[in-house]
Protein backbone atom coordinates (compact mmCIF):
# COMPACT_ATOMS: atom_id res chain seq x y z
CA UNK A 1 0.00 0.00 0.00
CA UNK A 2 1.06 3.14 -0.91
CA UNK A 3 2.61 5.95 2.30
CA UNK A 4 0.40 8.33 0.98
CA UNK A 5 -2.72 7.70 -1.29
CA UNK A 6 -4.72 10.50 -2.54
CA UNK A 7 -7.64 9.27 -4.02
CA UNK A 8 -9.88 11.61 -6.08
CA UNK A 9 -9.13 14.37 -4.54
CA UNK A 10 -11.27 17.23 -5.45
CA UNK A 11 -11.35 20.54 -4.65
CA UNK A 12 -13.55 23.58 -5.59
CA UNK A 13 -12.63 27.61 -4.88
CA UNK A 14 -15.07 29.42 -6.94
CA UNK A 15 -14.11 29.21 -11.19
CA UNK A 16 -11.34 26.63 -10.30
CA UNK A 17 -11.22 23.40 -9.51
CA UNK A 18 -8.34 20.97 -8.66
CA UNK A 19 -8.85 16.58 -9.43
CA UNK A 20 -6.29 15.21 -8.49
CA UNK A 21 -5.07 11.14 -7.98
CA UNK A 22 -2.03 9.84 -6.92
CA UNK A 23 0.49 8.02 -4.52
CA UNK A 24 3.52 8.21 -3.43
CA UNK A 25 5.94 5.87 -1.28
CA UNK A 26 7.60 6.06 1.68
CA UNK A 27 10.91 8.23 0.93
CA UNK A 28 9.87 9.14 -2.35
CA UNK A 29 10.35 13.03 -3.23
CA UNK A 30 7.76 13.62 -5.82
CA UNK A 31 8.16 17.07 -7.82
CA UNK A 32 4.79 19.03 -8.91
CA UNK A 33 5.83 21.26 -11.74
CA UNK A 34 3.19 23.39 -13.67
CA UNK A 35 2.74 27.04 -14.87
CA UNK A 36 1.25 29.34 -12.64
CA UNK A 37 -2.04 29.14 -12.07
CA UNK A 38 -2.39 25.83 -12.44
CA UNK A 39 -3.02 24.67 -8.93
CA UNK A 40 0.25 24.15 -7.42
CA UNK A 41 -0.60 25.89 -4.41
CA UNK A 42 -3.92 24.66 -3.92
CA UNK A 43 -3.05 21.25 -4.26
CA UNK A 44 -0.90 21.26 -1.19
CA UNK A 45 -2.63 23.26 1.05
CA UNK A 46 -5.77 20.84 0.57
CA UNK A 47 -3.70 18.43 1.52
CA UNK A 48 -2.80 20.39 4.89
CA UNK A 49 -5.78 21.46 5.41
CA UNK A 50 -6.53 24.71 4.57
CA UNK A 51 -9.36 23.50 1.69
CA UNK A 52 -12.10 21.60 2.34
CA UNK A 53 -12.72 18.48 0.12
CA UNK A 54 -15.61 18.17 -2.60
CA UNK A 55 -14.85 14.41 -2.65
CA UNK A 56 -11.76 12.23 -2.05
CA UNK A 57 -9.50 10.73 0.46
CA UNK A 58 -6.25 10.89 1.62
CA UNK A 59 -4.18 8.57 3.43
CA UNK A 60 -0.94 9.36 4.99
CA UNK A 61 0.89 5.58 6.35
CA UNK A 62 -2.41 3.69 6.40
CA UNK A 63 -4.47 7.15 8.34
CA UNK A 64 -6.55 8.62 7.37
CA UNK A 65 -5.51 12.85 6.76
CA UNK A 66 -8.87 14.57 5.50
CA UNK A 67 -11.00 13.85 9.00
CA UNK A 68 -7.96 15.49 10.64
CA UNK A 69 -7.69 19.23 11.81
CA UNK A 70 -4.16 20.64 10.23
CA UNK A 71 -2.25 20.29 13.57
CA UNK A 72 -3.18 16.78 13.63
CA UNK A 73 -1.81 16.07 10.04
CA UNK A 74 2.24 15.63 11.62
CA UNK A 75 2.62 17.90 7.82
CA UNK A 76 5.74 20.02 7.71
CA UNK A 77 5.22 23.04 5.27
CA UNK A 78 8.23 25.72 3.61
CA UNK A 79 6.85 28.26 1.97
CA UNK A 80 8.01 30.84 -1.26
CA UNK A 81 7.73 33.74 1.90
CA UNK A 82 9.76 31.57 4.64
CA UNK A 83 7.01 32.48 7.06
CA UNK A 84 9.73 33.09 10.04
CA UNK A 85 9.16 35.35 12.87
CA UNK A 86 11.60 38.34 11.74
CA UNK A 87 12.47 39.62 15.78
CA UNK A 88 13.03 35.99 17.23
CA UNK A 89 16.31 34.18 16.51
CA UNK A 90 17.17 31.15 13.74
CA UNK A 91 17.23 28.85 17.15
CA UNK A 92 13.91 30.21 18.26
CA UNK A 93 12.64 30.06 15.31
CA UNK A 94 13.45 26.42 14.78
CA UNK A 95 12.68 26.00 18.32
CA UNK A 96 8.91 27.45 17.64
CA UNK A 97 7.56 24.49 15.50
CA UNK A 98 4.71 23.06 17.55
CA UNK A 99 5.52 19.32 17.82
CA UNK A 100 8.84 20.44 19.24
CA UNK A 101 7.47 22.90 21.58
CA UNK A 102 5.75 20.84 23.39
CA UNK A 103 8.73 18.82 24.27
CA UNK A 104 10.51 21.59 26.11
CA UNK A 105 13.42 24.57 25.11
CA UNK A 106 16.35 21.89 24.22
CA UNK A 107 16.82 21.44 20.19
CA UNK A 108 16.08 17.70 19.56
CA UNK A 109 18.76 15.31 18.31
CA UNK A 110 19.40 15.45 14.29
CA UNK A 111 19.07 19.30 14.73
CA UNK A 112 22.63 20.15 14.96
CA UNK A 113 23.63 17.59 11.54
CA UNK A 114 20.62 19.62 10.12
CA UNK A 115 21.55 22.92 10.13
CA UNK A 116 25.27 21.95 9.39
CA UNK A 117 24.27 20.15 6.41
CA UNK A 118 22.22 23.75 5.84
CA UNK A 119 25.02 25.55 6.63
CA UNK A 120 23.18 27.15 9.45
CA UNK A 121 24.99 25.60 12.73
CA UNK A 122 26.99 28.95 13.37
CA UNK A 123 23.40 31.12 12.67
CA UNK A 124 21.72 30.24 15.38
CA UNK A 125 22.26 33.05 17.62
CA UNK A 126 20.97 35.52 15.00
CA UNK A 127 17.87 37.51 14.21
CA UNK A 128 16.00 36.32 11.09
CA UNK A 129 16.06 39.89 9.89
CA UNK A 130 19.82 39.97 10.21
CA UNK A 131 19.59 37.08 7.78
CA UNK A 132 19.64 37.10 3.87
CA UNK A 133 17.33 35.49 1.63
CA UNK A 134 19.01 32.64 1.29
CA UNK A 135 19.56 31.79 4.84
CA UNK A 136 16.08 32.81 5.57
CA UNK A 137 15.05 29.91 3.60
CA UNK A 138 18.14 28.05 4.97
CA UNK A 139 15.72 28.44 8.26
CA UNK A 140 13.00 27.83 6.96
CA UNK A 141 14.04 24.15 5.44
CA UNK A 142 15.83 22.86 8.84
CA UNK A 143 12.95 24.11 10.75
CA UNK A 144 10.65 21.88 8.78
CA UNK A 145 12.86 19.23 8.57
CA UNK A 146 13.96 19.60 12.12
CA UNK A 147 10.42 18.17 13.14
CA UNK A 148 10.98 14.98 11.44
CA UNK A 149 7.67 15.81 9.49
CA UNK A 150 5.65 11.90 8.34
CA UNK A 151 5.23 14.50 5.22
CA UNK A 152 6.64 17.51 3.94
CA UNK A 153 5.46 20.02 1.74
CA UNK A 154 7.49 22.82 -0.31
CA UNK A 155 6.16 25.24 -2.25
CA UNK A 156 7.92 27.19 -4.66
CA UNK A 157 10.83 27.48 -1.63
CA UNK A 158 13.51 28.47 -4.19
CA UNK A 159 11.91 30.95 -6.24
CA UNK A 160 12.46 34.37 -4.54
CA UNK A 161 16.55 33.34 -4.39
CA UNK A 162 18.67 34.46 -7.25
CA UNK A 163 19.74 31.26 -9.58
CA UNK A 164 23.47 31.57 -7.71
CA UNK A 165 22.19 30.73 -4.50
CA UNK A 166 19.26 28.90 -5.99
CA UNK A 167 21.16 26.36 -7.45
CA UNK A 168 23.24 25.66 -4.41
CA UNK A 169 20.47 25.50 -2.03
CA UNK A 170 18.49 22.64 -4.96
CA UNK A 171 21.66 21.01 -4.83
CA UNK A 172 22.07 20.54 -1.11
CA UNK A 173 18.53 20.10 -0.16
CA UNK A 174 18.89 16.80 -2.66
CA UNK A 175 21.43 15.57 -0.42
CA UNK A 176 19.25 16.49 2.39
CA UNK A 177 16.03 14.88 1.35
CA UNK A 178 18.04 11.44 0.57
CA UNK A 179 20.38 11.59 3.45
CA UNK A 180 17.25 11.81 5.80
CA UNK A 181 15.05 9.83 3.49
CA UNK A 182 11.82 12.46 4.09
CA UNK A 183 8.85 11.90 1.75
CA UNK A 184 8.42 15.25 0.25
CA UNK A 185 6.24 17.07 -2.55
CA UNK A 186 8.15 19.72 -4.16
CA UNK A 187 6.01 22.35 -6.20
CA UNK A 188 7.50 24.19 -8.43
CA UNK A 189 7.67 25.75 -12.32
CA UNK A 190 11.26 24.83 -13.00
CA UNK A 191 11.93 21.84 -15.14
CA UNK A 192 15.23 21.76 -13.52
CA UNK A 193 14.36 22.05 -10.20
CA UNK A 194 11.87 19.59 -10.60
CA UNK A 195 14.33 16.86 -12.59
CA UNK A 196 16.91 17.71 -9.87
CA UNK A 197 14.93 16.83 -6.58
CA UNK A 198 11.90 14.95 -7.90
CA UNK A 199 12.16 10.96 -8.25
CA UNK A 200 9.22 11.48 -9.97
CA UNK A 201 7.50 14.75 -11.26
CA UNK A 202 3.72 15.04 -11.63
CA UNK A 203 2.69 17.60 -14.21
CA UNK A 204 -0.08 19.94 -13.26
CA UNK A 205 -2.28 21.78 -15.87
CA UNK A 206 -5.56 23.91 -14.89
CA UNK A 207 -6.17 21.28 -11.50
CA UNK A 208 -5.21 18.10 -13.50
CA UNK A 209 -2.26 16.00 -13.38
CA UNK A 210 -1.45 15.36 -17.39
CA UNK A 211 1.45 12.88 -16.46
CA UNK A 212 3.20 11.77 -13.56
CA UNK A 213 7.09 10.23 -14.37
CA UNK A 214 10.49 10.01 -13.72
CA UNK A 215 12.60 12.95 -15.25
CA UNK A 216 13.97 10.43 -17.93
CA UNK A 217 10.64 9.79 -18.94
CA UNK A 218 9.21 13.17 -18.53
CA UNK A 219 12.00 14.63 -20.69
CA UNK A 220 12.00 12.26 -23.58
CA UNK A 221 8.50 10.79 -23.41
CA UNK A 222 6.20 13.89 -22.78
CA UNK A 223 2.51 12.15 -23.04
CA UNK A 224 1.27 15.40 -24.51
CA UNK A 225 2.52 18.49 -26.69
CA UNK A 226 1.95 20.82 -23.69
CA UNK A 227 4.15 18.98 -21.70
CA UNK A 228 6.56 18.52 -24.41
CA UNK A 229 6.87 22.39 -24.54
CA UNK A 230 6.69 22.93 -20.62
CA UNK A 231 9.71 20.46 -20.61
CA UNK A 232 11.95 22.12 -23.11
CA UNK A 233 11.30 20.07 -25.83
CA UNK A 234 12.04 22.61 -28.51
CA UNK A 235 11.40 20.69 -31.93
CA UNK A 236 7.83 20.12 -32.44
CA UNK A 237 6.70 19.31 -35.48
CA UNK A 238 3.57 17.94 -37.66
CA UNK A 239 4.45 14.61 -39.18
CA UNK A 240 2.81 11.60 -40.73
CA UNK A 241 3.54 8.25 -40.76
CA UNK A 242 4.21 6.62 -43.94
CA UNK A 243 5.26 3.38 -43.52
CA UNK A 244 5.89 1.28 -40.51
CA UNK A 245 8.50 -1.61 -40.48
CA UNK A 246 11.02 -3.53 -38.07
CA UNK A 247 9.35 -1.85 -35.14
CA UNK A 248 10.52 1.94 -36.21
CA UNK A 249 8.07 4.16 -38.31
CA UNK A 250 8.79 6.35 -41.55
CA UNK A 251 7.91 9.77 -41.11
CA UNK A 252 7.41 12.60 -42.96
CA UNK A 253 7.31 16.37 -42.54
CA UNK A 254 7.40 18.77 -45.18
CA UNK A 255 10.52 17.77 -47.24
CA UNK A 256 12.07 16.21 -44.16
CA UNK A 257 11.60 12.44 -44.03
CA UNK A 258 12.92 10.76 -40.90
CA UNK A 259 12.38 7.34 -38.56
CA UNK A 260 11.24 7.12 -35.49
CA UNK A 261 11.12 4.07 -32.75
CA UNK A 262 7.27 2.52 -32.65
CA UNK A 263 5.00 3.50 -30.00
CA UNK A 264 1.83 1.92 -29.67
CA UNK A 265 -0.72 1.48 -32.25
CA UNK A 266 -0.11 3.40 -35.22
CA UNK A 267 -0.79 3.21 -38.98
CA UNK A 268 0.78 4.58 -41.87
CA UNK A 269 -1.58 7.62 -43.08
CA UNK A 270 -2.04 8.66 -39.72
CA UNK A 271 -0.89 12.09 -38.56
CA UNK A 272 1.37 12.41 -35.55
CA UNK A 273 3.55 15.36 -33.79
CA UNK A 274 6.80 14.55 -33.34
CA UNK A 275 9.26 15.78 -30.61
CA UNK A 276 13.12 16.05 -30.49
CA UNK A 277 15.00 17.42 -27.67
CA UNK A 278 17.29 20.50 -28.65
CA UNK A 279 20.24 18.36 -26.78
CA UNK A 280 19.48 15.66 -29.45
CA UNK A 281 19.97 17.05 -32.36
CA UNK A 282 23.79 17.43 -33.23
CA UNK A 283 24.84 20.17 -35.44
CA UNK A 284 28.25 19.72 -37.91
CA UNK A 285 29.46 21.95 -40.89
CA UNK A 286 28.79 19.92 -43.72
CA UNK A 287 32.31 18.33 -43.97
CA UNK A 288 32.03 16.99 -40.46
CA UNK A 289 28.79 15.37 -40.65
CA UNK A 290 28.06 12.11 -39.84
CA UNK A 291 27.23 9.11 -42.76
CA UNK A 292 23.55 8.68 -41.11
CA UNK A 293 20.42 10.35 -40.43
CA UNK A 294 21.30 13.64 -41.34
CA UNK A 295 19.39 16.63 -42.59
CA UNK A 296 21.14 19.58 -44.52
CA UNK A 297 19.66 23.17 -43.86
CA UNK A 298 20.30 26.75 -43.68
CA UNK A 299 21.05 28.47 -40.52
CA UNK A 300 18.16 30.28 -39.76
CA UNK A 301 18.78 31.65 -35.82
CA UNK A 302 21.89 31.98 -33.53
CA UNK A 303 21.40 32.09 -30.32
CA UNK A 304 23.72 32.33 -27.19
CA UNK A 305 21.93 31.00 -23.71
CA UNK A 306 23.87 31.11 -20.37
CA UNK A 307 25.13 27.36 -21.07
CA UNK A 308 25.07 26.92 -24.90
CA UNK A 309 24.68 28.56 -28.30
CA UNK A 310 21.39 27.82 -29.46
CA UNK A 311 21.35 26.87 -33.01
CA UNK A 312 18.23 26.77 -35.62
CA UNK A 313 18.42 25.07 -39.11
CA UNK A 314 15.80 24.98 -42.05
CA UNK A 315 16.06 21.60 -43.00
CA UNK A 316 12.28 21.46 -44.59
CA UNK A 317 10.83 21.79 -40.31
CA UNK A 318 12.95 24.19 -38.33
CA UNK A 319 15.60 21.79 -36.29
CA UNK A 320 16.81 23.32 -33.15
CA UNK A 321 20.19 22.01 -31.91
CA UNK A 322 23.11 23.43 -29.29
CA UNK A 323 26.41 24.10 -29.60
CA UNK A 324 28.96 23.90 -26.72
CA UNK A 325 30.63 28.02 -26.15
CA UNK A 326 34.02 26.04 -27.29
CA UNK A 327 32.08 24.78 -30.37
CA UNK A 328 30.69 28.03 -30.80
CA UNK A 329 33.91 29.51 -30.87
CA UNK A 330 35.69 27.49 -33.41
CA UNK A 331 33.06 26.95 -35.77
CA UNK A 332 30.92 30.00 -36.22
CA UNK A 333 28.10 29.01 -37.62
CA UNK A 334 26.29 32.18 -38.72
CA UNK A 335 22.72 32.91 -40.80
CA UNK A 336 22.77 32.00 -44.07
CA UNK A 337 25.29 28.68 -44.30
CA UNK A 338 24.60 25.57 -44.75
CA UNK A 339 24.84 23.28 -42.17
CA UNK A 340 23.28 19.94 -40.98
CA UNK A 341 21.58 18.47 -37.98
CA UNK A 342 22.19 14.61 -37.49
CA UNK A 343 19.20 13.03 -35.32
CA UNK A 344 19.16 9.53 -34.17
CA UNK A 345 16.07 7.49 -34.66
CA UNK A 346 15.19 6.79 -30.88
CA UNK A 347 15.83 10.77 -30.31
CA UNK A 348 12.64 11.00 -32.22
CA UNK A 349 9.56 10.92 -29.50
CA UNK A 350 5.89 10.53 -31.10
CA UNK A 351 2.87 12.52 -29.74
CA UNK A 352 -1.12 12.72 -30.21
CA UNK A 353 -1.55 15.75 -32.85
CA UNK A 354 -2.01 18.66 -30.39
CA UNK A 355 -5.73 18.92 -31.89
CA UNK A 356 -6.68 14.99 -32.62
CA UNK A 357 -8.97 14.89 -35.43
CA UNK A 358 -10.52 12.00 -34.07
CA UNK A 359 -11.61 11.52 -30.56
CA UNK A 360 -8.44 9.09 -29.12
CA UNK A 361 -8.24 7.58 -25.73
CA UNK A 362 -4.51 9.30 -25.09
CA UNK A 363 -4.86 8.20 -21.17
CA UNK A 364 -1.86 6.00 -21.15
CA UNK A 365 1.22 4.76 -23.34
CA UNK A 366 1.60 7.57 -25.51
CA UNK A 367 -1.27 6.02 -27.93
CA UNK A 368 -1.04 7.50 -31.15
CA UNK A 369 -4.56 8.16 -33.27
CA UNK A 370 -5.31 6.94 -36.91
CA UNK A 371 -6.53 9.57 -39.10
CA UNK A 372 -9.39 8.13 -41.26
P1 LIG B 1 -0.16 27.86 -8.65
O1 LIG B 1 0.32 27.65 -7.26
O2 LIG B 1 -0.04 26.64 -9.51
O3 LIG B 1 0.46 29.05 -9.32
P2 LIG B 1 -2.66 28.28 -7.29
O4 LIG B 1 -2.82 26.95 -6.68
O5 LIG B 1 -2.18 29.36 -6.39
O6 LIG B 1 -1.72 28.19 -8.59
O7 LIG B 1 -4.03 28.79 -7.89
C1 LIG B 1 -4.80 28.01 -8.78
C2 LIG B 1 -6.08 28.75 -9.11
O8 LIG B 1 -6.93 28.83 -7.97
C3 LIG B 1 -5.84 30.17 -9.56
O9 LIG B 1 -6.73 30.45 -10.60
C4 LIG B 1 -6.18 30.99 -8.33
O10 LIG B 1 -6.64 32.26 -8.69
C5 LIG B 1 -7.25 30.16 -7.68
N1 LIG B 1 -7.27 30.31 -6.22
C6 LIG B 1 -6.26 30.06 -5.38
N2 LIG B 1 -6.62 30.26 -4.09
C7 LIG B 1 -7.91 30.65 -4.12
C8 LIG B 1 -8.87 31.01 -3.13
N3 LIG B 1 -8.57 30.98 -1.81
N4 LIG B 1 -10.13 31.33 -3.55
C9 LIG B 1 -10.44 31.35 -4.86
N5 LIG B 1 -9.59 31.02 -5.84
C10 LIG B 1 -8.34 30.69 -5.49
MG1 LIG C 1 1.68 28.71 -6.09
Amino acid sequence: MSYLAVTGLRVKLKAFSLDVSLAIDRHEVLAVLGPSGAGKSVFLESLAGFHPLEAGTVTLDGRRLDTLVPEQRGIGFVFQDYALFPHLTVRENILFSPRLRRKGGDLPPGAGEIMALLKIERLGGRRIQQLSGGERQRVALARALVSDPALLLMDEPMSALDTVIREELRDELRQLLLRLGTTAIYVTHDRNEAATLGHRVAVLFDGRLEQVDPPSRLFYTPASVRVARFVGMTNIFPAVVENIANGSVGLRAGRLRLTAPTVGPVAPGAAVTAGIRPEDVLLYPPDEAPPQNCFAGRVTEVTPQGQSVRVTLDCGVSLTGLLSWRDFQIRRPSPGQTWIAAVEPASVHLMPPERPRILPDFGEGNKIPVEK
